[in-house]
């Protein structure tokens, strides 16, 4: 058709809007209108007609069309067209029509606002037309006044603004649970608040300054519980996230999160918001700096986003307790083992060669506790704990066992001088001031293995050796320490099952009187002969039984055996001859250690006054009156008892005069420079003690006639060793009896 025809050209200029009532203040976007017509003049009346209108707050801008085809390729050039004025009739009586169909069913664009004019009030749409594709407006251009155009404007515009709102919540609402689905997946506070603050940085879609704030009790370690702790920041800088919220010098900021975690609630400004985030007493305030004030719609869906993350922000305070639990040491509040083996990981994994990694051990906690009480055992850990912290901001401090810290830093700390100096001062527990010391094992990055609970069992081995040292209390792992642990177990492992397949054997030394020259009795002496026939000294596996606890089942079937060998010496008539057998500290230690003896003796109707054990003066160190009570009651049933090693030990004399010994023996070693000038003292000084206290004095490793006279003259009463005989089996040894009668 004609643009001309039946067209009444004055309906465009009756101006009959006499009132501004619908001019709104003007900001400074424009609402884009497209005016598609094929007749260039309908163009240029309309938007004449529409020149000064302004629409919430906007004025109009004008895209132009003059076919259906242009119109459909500049909405979709242009996506921000919201309003189209579309003649119907054009290059085909339903051109108009195709662009509609165009726009919401090719498009799919729900949001564009459609007005449809025509010539011809016989080219009307149909009504369901109208309905099914959201057109806003159908007029004949005839009843187009100015007036009426406008108002066709303003309201398919506001109708435009209403549509695209809801859509923006939906969207927003999408991205809420989204952001909430997210946020639930994290697992820490601090991720928690990075992360609420990026969701809000998407919902706002802009570039949003912000702070998540908290008390940090419970979360950073050593918070205290009064202060504001930033957990994220986005726009800020990363350094701050864990600081208190006062380093930021900040004031305006500091009193506007405090005063919203007075109050209770967000508060919106102009340039900023503070919003109150709370749930299962969790709280935490959320300090956002604007470009633009918030719209409604952007107040509203913060408000339902911080509705739905707050049960978010409940559970990772709630996960981070449990990992807490599960990592923390309750008592100092310090990693527990199971984070110290996670150290170690990062510590053999980092580059840093410089690193040292050490367990402090303190030595005799367990005396400390029992005997000044729990509460003070607890306020010295504690204690220790504080100091190890104060060593420096560099080393990691750990709690891994009851009386053990773990630390890990740089060798300028981590070393013997740094952490024994630790233990100079006593340290305060209560009333108390306890001086303590501790052991010490070390491992260095050289050394270090993978992954933690490798580096963690090097240390140990370092640890252990040192507390066994009497001189060192500090140790660095080396490689040989372990390869001599592996022999250690391995040799443990056969001397157990070579003990149950019966191939260790009692050998006796004879012991004689050198007053006499006769034999009075003989020392039960072990021999291990291994599957392949090789003998392994006692000096090496006695001290492996002890240290496996396998000792005790030895011990008991020494015991065992030695009552057999007194019946045997009595039934070939060799009744005066007494049999002495070693007792180590472990065979002390169990409770059961006397009775058993004296059930033995009983069961083999042995004499009891034929058995004697040889004790070292090291079995006092442990719990002397336990001792001394256990020996007075062996006593009691005639058992004989000999102080083995005398002089070489660390026992003092008076613990010596409260012991009920029958015997003392000249050490070996002592008997060995006998005959060298001037170097007999010791021994001479101890045949002399033993008989000022009573006590029979034998001499061991006696080697030659020189060595023997030197005793003979001194007043020894008996002697052991080389001279005379070497440890032998029973058979010979009963050979030895014979001969030897
Ligand atoms: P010990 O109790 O001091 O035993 C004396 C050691 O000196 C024995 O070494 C013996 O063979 C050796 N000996 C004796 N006379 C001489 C000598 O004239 N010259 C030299 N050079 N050595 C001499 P052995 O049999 O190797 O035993 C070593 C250690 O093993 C014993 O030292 C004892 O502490 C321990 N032991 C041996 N058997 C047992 C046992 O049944 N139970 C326990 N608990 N320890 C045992
Ligand atoms: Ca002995
Ligand atoms: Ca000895």
């Amino acid at each position: 058709m004609q643009a001309t025809e039946n067209t009444n050209d004055d309906f465009l200029f009756i101006d009959d809007s006499d009132e501004d009532d619908i001019i709104d203040e003007l900001n400074g976007d424009a609402w884009k209108v497209l005016i598609v017509d094929d007749d260039p003049e309908i163009h240029s009346v309309t938007q004449l007609a529409l020149s000064d209108l302004v629409v919430l707050g906007r004025r109009l801008e004008y895209l132009h069309a003059y076919s259906g085809k242009d119109a459909c390729e500049l909405i979709e050039e242009h996506d921000d067209i919201v309003l189209v004025l579309l003649d119907v009739v054009m290059e085909t009586d339903d051109a108009g029509l195709n662009v509609v169909k165009h726009i919401r069913e090719e498009l799919c664009r729900e949001d564009i606002r459609i007005v449809l004019r025509t010539g011809q009030p016989g080219y009307a749409p149909e009504e369901s037309v109208i309905k099914d594709y959201d057109i806003n407006d159908y007029k004949t251009k005839t009843e187009l006044t100015r007036r009426k155009l406008v108002t066709t404007v303003y309201a398919a515009i506001r109708s435009y603004q209403q549509i695209s709102t809801v859509s923006q919540n939906r969207k927003g609402l999408e991205k809420i649970i989204e952001a909430a689905a997210d946020l639930l997946e994290l697992h820490s506070v601090q991720a928690f608040g990075q992360g609420v603050l990026q969701q809000l940085n998407r919902l706002l879609g802009d570039d949003v300054c912000g702070l998540f704030c908290a008390r940090g009790q419970g979360i950073i370690s050593s918070a205290d519980d009064l202060s504001f702790y930033i957990l994220g920041q986005q726009g800020h800088s990363a350094v701050i996230v864990n600081q208190k919220l006062e380093t930021l010098k900040n004031e305006q900021i500091s009193s506007q999160v405090a005063s919203c975690f007075q109050q209770k609630q967000h508060s919106f400004n102009d340039k900023n918001v503070s919003l109150y985030l709370a749930s299962g007493g969790y709280r935490a305030v959320i300090f956002l700096e604007l470009a633009n004030e918030l719209t409604e719609t952007q107040q509203q869906l913060i408000e339902v986003f911080l509705t739905n993350i707050a049960i978010g922000y409940e559970n990772v305070h709630l996960f981070q307790k449990l990992r807490n639990a599960a990592y923390k040491d309750w008592l100092t509040e310090l990693p527990n083992r199971l984070e110290f083996v996670n150290l170690l990981d990062q510590f053999s994994n980092s580059e840093n060669q410089d690193l040292v990694a050490a367990l402090v051990d303190i030595n005799h906690f367990s005396d400390i506790n029992d005997g000044l009480g729990q509460d003070v055992g607890n306020l010295l850990l504690a204690a220790v704990a504080k100091r190890l912290s104060g060593l420096s901001d560099q080393c990691q401090i750990a709690r891994v066992g009851a009386d053990v810290f773990g630390v890990i830093g740089p060798s300028e700390f981590i070393n013997p001088d740094c952490l024994s100096a630790l233990f100079y001062q006593p340290f305060d527990a209560g009333e108390q001031k306890l001086p303590i010391n501790a052991c010490i094992g070390f491992c260095t990055k050289e050394y270090a293995r993978l992954p933690g609970v490798k580096v963690l069992n090097q240390i140990n081995i370092a640890l252990n050796l040192a507390k066994k040292n009497r001189e060192q209390h500090c140790m660095y792992y080396m490689q040989e320490m372990e390869d001599k642990t592996l022999w250690r177990l391995g040799m443990i492992r056969q001397l157990r099952t070579d003990f149950s397949e019966k191939r260790l054997e009692l050998w006796y030394q004879p012991q004689l009187s050198l007053e006499t020259g006769k034999v009075i009795g003989a020392e039960a002496l072990l021999r291990w002969r291994t599957a392949d026939g090789a003998f392994i000294s006692p000096e090496i596996f006695i001290p492996l039984a002890e240290y496996s606890g396998l000792i005790i089942e030895i011990g008991d079937w020494v015991i065992h055996q030695a009552c057999l060998q007194i019946n045997t010496l009595e039934e070939q008539g060799f009744d005066k001859v007494s049999i002495s057998v070693n007792v180590s500290i472990p065979q002390f230690r169990r409770s059961n250690f006397v009775d058993n003896i004296i059930e033995t003796t009983k069961a083999h109707k042995v004499q009891a006054s034929k058995l004697e054990l040889e004790i070292t003066e090291n079995i006092l160190m442990d719990e002397p009156q336990v001792v001394i009570d256990s020996l007075l009651k062996l006593k009691e049933q005639g058992i004989s008892i000999a102080l083995d090693d005398f002089g070489t030990g660390y026992s003092s004399l008076s613990y010596l005069q409260k012991l009920p010994f029958d015997r003392l023996k000249v050490d070996r070693s002592f008997v060995n420079d006998i005959t060298q000038p001037g170097q007999s003292l010791i021994a001479d000084t101890i045949i002399n003690l033993g008989k000022q206290m009573n006590l029979k004095v034998i001499a061991e490793g006696v080697e030659d006639l020189a060595q023997e006279a030197h005793l003979k003259e001194q007043g020894c009463h008996e002697v052991q060793g080389y001279y005379y005989a070497k440890p032998m089996p029973e058979q010979d040894f009963l050979a030895f009896l014979k001969e030897n009668q």
